[in-house]
């Protein structure tokens, strides 16, 4: 299928469907997709919409699979699609359910007073175990609030699955370096002995995003710094702490968007995270704010929501395609999900 055959099919599908069908594109998505979305946010917001969407019958998600797995458990009553079920996340990926238990086994012999939280870049499974275990989903807008809110009620918090920002949400809320410890899950037990775990206050889960870590570097601040004096910078959270220490701020897509927002005119930015986003925002800015990428870093699997896929999915979608959730996995994920909302 060519491109102009694709952009033919979304279009007559979104005129003759109407409100029945919704499209949601992820800020990471390209211009090519964001074109036909109907709403366009970060992984949370396009499923709190979801559940708004009373005359949808169609959602197509376009994203990766842990949104698409997301917002079917929290808008049961709709037909929620993805494009390209290979679109995974492998930061979700790295936190198993398997070893995510296994953690908690060896965890639990030593404290028994630990809530465990993952960052929505996470299974439905691992969503579903923190629900059971009176624990909390997070997003990067809100880690800190909710990292407080489990500290509140136990005297450590395993965070899954990403190890930088759950370090920068620790280091935010003045945690000292002996009180965060890494868990390895290729490692024996975690690579962490009784004692690490008995002075821990936030274990967190040795996890990152290939996109934001390594390669958003203090370097590259450093380095943007020097070649463009008084630009401001913001980075996503899952970079790495010294590149978040070195940056004028840190913050979620939304907050990224609100931070270039605020900024005066003749200002200029460097933004590091994925480059559909930074690119877009360049645009939508200019002239007033100049938008640069801190580095250019893309995201292979929102790369795979293609037109051609999505034009596919429209007309004929495959059972593949259908994103589906077992019943009793999405009640307790659905816990740990209110429970954040509530927050
Ligand atoms: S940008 Fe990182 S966290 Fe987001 S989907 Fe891609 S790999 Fe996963």
């Amino acid at each position: 299928m060519t491109k102009d055959q694709a952009r033919k099919i979304i279009k007559e599908q979104k005129l003759s469907m109407g409100e029945r069908l919704v499209i949601l594109g992820h800020h990471y998505q390209s211009d090519e997709i964001i074109e036909f979305a109907d709403y366009v946010g970060d992984s949370l917001e396009l499923s709190r919409k979801v559940s708004q969407l009373d005359k949808a019958e169609k959602i197509i998600f376009c994203g990766v699979y842990f949104m698409a797995e997301t917002a079917s458990v929290l808008a049961p009553d709709k037909e929620v699609y993805i494009p390209d079920p290979k679109a995974g996340c492998p930061l979700a990926d790295m936190a198993g359910i398997r070893d995510v238990e296994h953690a908690w086994d060896v965890i639990g012999r030593i404290s028994s007073s630990v809530v465990p939280i993952t960052y929505v870049n996470s299974s439905v499974e691992v969503k579903a175990f923190c629900g059971m275990n009176g624990g909390v989903v997070c997003t990067s807008g809100n880690a800190a609030r909710v990292f407080m809110w489990a500290m509140e009620r136990a005297s450590k918090v395993l965070f899954m699955p990403d190890r930088n920002l759950g370090r920068n949400t620790a280091i935010s809320l003045g945690l000292k370096d002996n009180e965060i410890i890494e868990w390895d899950p290729s490692a024996k037990d975690g690579g962490v002995d009784e004692a690490g775990i008995k002075r821990a206050r936030a274990i967190l889960w040795r996890g990152w995003c290939p996109v934001h870590w390594p390669k958003l570097r203090p370097e590259d601040v450093n380095s943007i710094r020097q070649r463009e004096p008084g630009i401001k910078v913001i980075v996503h959270p899952e970079a790495d702490p010294l590149t978040v220490s070195k940056s004028d701020a840190a913050g979620s897509t939304a907050q990224i968007l609100d931070y270039v927002k605020s900024l005066g005119k003749g200002s200029s930015v460097a933004v590091g995270t994925e480059f559909n986003m930074v690119n877009r925002l360049s645009m939508d800015f200019r002239p007033n704010v100049r938008v640069l990428p801190l580095n250019k870093v893309l995201c292979e699997d929102m790369a795979r929501i293609t037109p051609d896929k999505l034009a596919q999915c429209l007309v004929d979608p495959d059972d593949s395609q259908r994103v589906r959730v077992d019943a009793t996995i999405a009640d307790n994920a659905v816990k740990a999900l209110d429970r954040m909302l509530k927050i």
